[in-house]
């Protein structure tokens, strides 16, 4: 049988990509393995958002060299967005690489790696599906239990903001049908999915193929209530990431109404100041971004925002920045992702210059993680005490399920409706995975919480026997 090994950077949208990969490969009778000795097709899905994820697949990389020297018809290759930005170049770049693959062209995986092994030079195949878009299904994992899964509702970028290389790796904006995406939640929850994340990079501007309004009105919160009616076993709709410039009244009502939707939404706003809100091609000024997030927080009781933030963007002065933090503090982000700006190839940015010194850069960026753990941290502690629903997704690291009999406890993880992290104990012999339980709270860690069940586990929770473990994929819990 022929094997694969994916290593994947980035995104979640590059994760989601990896699953599809994943699939087609299956498909053509491929199965997967994480030795890479074994492996006839090693794939590197990656990211070129940030300069770091280059510098990292080309490690990678070079890590194959003594394998591909031995196994020289081991094929390598490398999808996703790097593939996408430097095409062919990137074959003479990386001279161990035989194909190269962008995110539209997954289908065509089997046959180039197949032309590659049947003798033909390095490929490359990096066409936008921009005429007739297609996007890859996700489908139910067999044998293994999947608590939460993505869909894809729209891809490509026509924000082109000043600092992003997404519009020029992901192309235009195209859109899924209403009917399609609703088919393919309902196949994954009939599957045993509970928590379903809609993807796209402006996943808000979504609308029915070919009826782009004019207004900044999207069809996205009609969707949500499509979904919310047509699937109603689903126990979870999240969406990222969103644009400030589409959280619209609609959005905001199909939060208070629909109880799908959780108490959360990650909303990228990159910087405080309106200068640099300009200058990044924002579309939205900061008392914009503001007002729909406090109409955002209104719309349910604990209602929590996490945010993106660039720091050191040209032209950037400590003024700028402080109003950065006076933002943060202002929406009370109870989290944020937090970079340094580096330059990428292809967006307007570069005719900026790069001129806040990386010295500046770090200590704001310091700065800055200091005032979001500060409030993350308040956060946490202020819920100490208190009930939360959780999804559990899985026994948290220190517990492997194979482990569960000989303990006397095991310790699984979940999320709340709010997104916070959440680990319980349970004695030995239940398995949490896919359940929604009531839990209190009882300590606040850094980034998690630590809480005990307010009911004993259900019946159903019993762990299968061991044996009937084998082959379980452990689901992953982000953070710790
Ligand atoms: S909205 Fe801006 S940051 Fe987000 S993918 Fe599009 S161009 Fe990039």
């Amino acid at each position: 049988m022929k094997r694969f090994l994916i290593q994947t950077f980035g995104c979640q949208m590059n994760v989601h990509d990896s699953r599809r990969i994943e699939e087609v490969l299956a498909a053509d009778g491929y199965a997967p393995t994480d030795q890479p000795e074994l492996a006839d097709l090693i794939l590197f899905n990656t990211c070129s958002v940030r300069e770091k994820a280059e510098h990292k697949l080309r490690s990678a990389v070079g890590t194959f060299r003594p394998l591909k020297r031995q196994r020289p018809d081991t094929v390598l290759a490398v999808a996703g967005c790097m593939a996408q930005e430097h095409g062919e170049a990137l074959l003479e770049e990386l001279d161990l690489v035989d194909v190269l693959i962008g995110p539209d062209n997954i289908p065509e995986l089997p046959a180039l790696v197949r032309s590659v092994q049947g003798g033909a030079p390095p490929l490359a195949r990096t066409v936008f599906d921009l005429d007739d878009p297609s996007f890859l299904h996700a489908t139910p994992r067999t044998g293994q239990r999947e608590v939460c899964s993505f869909v894809t509702v729209m891809k490509g970028c026509d924000e082109r903001c000043s600092f992003c290389i997404v519009p020029h790796t992901r192309g235009a904006e195209r859109y899924r049908p209403a009917d399609d995406i609703v088919a393919e939640v309902a196949a994954l929850v009939a599957g045993g999915v509970r928590e379903i994340t809609l993807l796209g990079q402006t996943v808000n501007s979504w609308h029915e193929p070919g009826q782009q309004s004019h207004d900044d009105e999207s069809q996205f919160p009609a969707l949500l209530r499509r979904i919310a009616t047509e699937v109603p076993g689903l126990l979870r709709l999240r969406y990222t990431s969103p644009h400030p410039r589409h959280v619209t009244p609609s959005l905001v009502a199909a939060h208070r109404e629909l109880e799908v939707l959780p108490a959360h939404v990650h909303l990228p706003v990159q910087s405080g100041s309106d200068r640099l809100l300009k200058r990044m091609i924002r579309r939205y000024r900061r008392a914009d971004y503001v007002e729909r997030a406090r109409a955002l927080q209104g719309a349910r009781p604990g209602f929590t925002l996490s945010t993106d933030i660039i720091v050191g963007f040209p032209g950037e002065t400590e003024q700028d920045f402080l109003q950065t933090l006076t933002l943060v503090e202002e929406v009370g982000f109870v989290s944020a992702f937090c970079f340094k700006y580096s330059p990428r190839p292809y967006t307007p940015a570069l005719k900026l210059g790069d001129d806040v010194s990386e010295e500046v850069k770090s200590e704001r960026l310091s700065r800055l993680f200091e005032q979001v753990e500060r409030q993350q941290q308040a956060h946490l502690d202020a819920l100490v005490g208190t009930r939360t629903r959780v999804l559990f997704e899985g026994p948290s690291k220190q517990s492997p399920v194979a482990e569960l009999p000989a303990a006397a406890t095991a310790r699984f993880s979940g999320r709340s409706d709010r997104h916070d992290i959440v680990h319980v104990d349970v004695p030995a012999g239940f398995d949490l995975t896919g359940h929604v339980l009531e839990a209190r709270v009882t300590h606040a860690n850094r980034h998690s919480l630590v809480g005990e069940l307010t009911a004993a586990p259900p019946e159903e929770a019993r762990a299968p026997a061991v044996e009937e473990l084998a082959g379980r994929t452990r689901l992953p819990v982000l953070g710790s």
